[in-house]
């Protein structure tokens, strides 16, 4: 009996000796201390041997029992730790790898003109004020000297959200709100998007961005808006740009003109860009109409003003060489990744 035990302790350390992962271990276990393991075996012989031997056996068993236990734990602990280390190590940062591209966002085209034409008129001390996309009725039309049956209400088409509200069709909402909070000299200007029921085109889509210019002091004549808008044509291109300007009109300013620019493209010999006419309508503008000052609580007998709108997007066409004003809004970052 003692030499059938010795043989399996033997058995026991030989197996251990060939253990490589914690799963060998826990085989090993199985093998050994399990309910059907070799160790339980021995315990058929129990009713063989004479009660005075039982004892000794029993506690010859344990013994063994303990010590492939503790051998067994032992044995895990080390492969545990040698596995850990193996994973830490495969885990390491090879610096040498190249980076991996990241994308930095950019401003869209219309944001980096906006910003030149607001930075060029803080120049010439217009603050700037905003007023809301959705606005009502009176701010948008009728109080601009636009009745309700006014036919230059069909010059734009106007979504309406209601009878009384509307998107606005353009940045020109701001004027009343500034005369109604502000008193003379007011030289702002407001940067926003309009929107209009038109057909998308190359040139024209429902929703664009103008920016508008509004001066009202004592004194503040024709040639002032005239002498403005020259020197902000010129700032923007950084060179005489020659401007043209055409009688229009326009239900809030009078008299209202037209500004157009000599074609930038093709220098006035004609173009594609200028429809071969060899100008550009870049702004609409006017003396602000006395019904429009005393709507906004202003005294036309003792102020007079100007104000124009300008469409950026047209103006970004105009400065990138971009085709098409859809490409400003298909989100395609390939063609916004180029602006800088
Ligand atoms: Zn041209």
């Amino acid at each position: 009996m003692e030499k059938k035990i010795s043989l399996l302790r033997e058995e026991f350390r030989t197996d251990l000796a060939g253990v490589r992962h914690t799963k060998d271990v826990e085989q090993l276990k199985i093998k050994y201390l399990g309910k059907k393991g070799l160790i339980q075996d021995f315990m058929v012989f129990l009713k063989e041997i004479s009660p005075e031997e039982r004892p000794g056996f029993g506690k010859t068993i344990n013994e063994l029992k303990e010590e492939v236990s503790s051998l067994c734990e032992q044995a895990m602990l080390t492969l545990l730790q040698v596995e850990e280390s193996k994973s830490i190590a495969s885990e390491k940062i090879d610096i040498s790898e190249p980076a991996r591209k990241r994308f930095l966002g950019r401003k869209h085209p219309v944001n980096l003109l906006l910003e030149e034409v607001i930075d060029i008129f803080s120049g010439m001390g217009f603050s700037v004020q905003y007023g809301p996309d959705i606005d009502s009725d009176y701010y948008n039309f009728e109080g601009l000297n636009y009745p309700k049956d006014h036919p230059a209400r069909d010059m734009q088409d106007t979504f309406y959200l209601s009878p009384e509200y509307l998107l606005r069709s353009h940045t020109s909402n701001t004027q009343l709100r500034v005369m109604e909070t502000h008193t003379p000299p007011i030289r702002i200007i407001a940067p926003g998007t309009v929107y209009r029921n038109e057909t998308i085109s190359a040139r024209s889509h429902v929703f664009f961005h103008q920016i508008e210019g509004l001066y009202i002091d004592k004194d503040v004549s024709f040639a002032d808006l005239l002498a403005t808008m020259r020197e902000f044509w010129n700032k923007l291109f950084k060179m005489n740009v020659e401007t043209r300007f055409r009688p229009s009109f326009f239900p809030f300013t009078e008299p209202s003109l037209e500004v157009d620019l000599r074609c930038t493209s093709c220098g006035g010999s004609g173009c594609r860009l200028c429809k071969q006419s060899g100008w550009l309508e870049v702004a609409g503008a006017g003396m602000v109409h006395p019904e429009v000052l005393k709507n906004g609580g202003i005294d036309p007998e003792v102020y007079s003003g100007y104000a124009w709108g300008m469409g950026i997007d047209r103006l970004a066409l105009l400065r990138y060489g971009i085709p098409d004003i859809r490409m400003l809004f298909e989100n395609d970052i390939r063609f916004l990744g180029q602006f800088s």
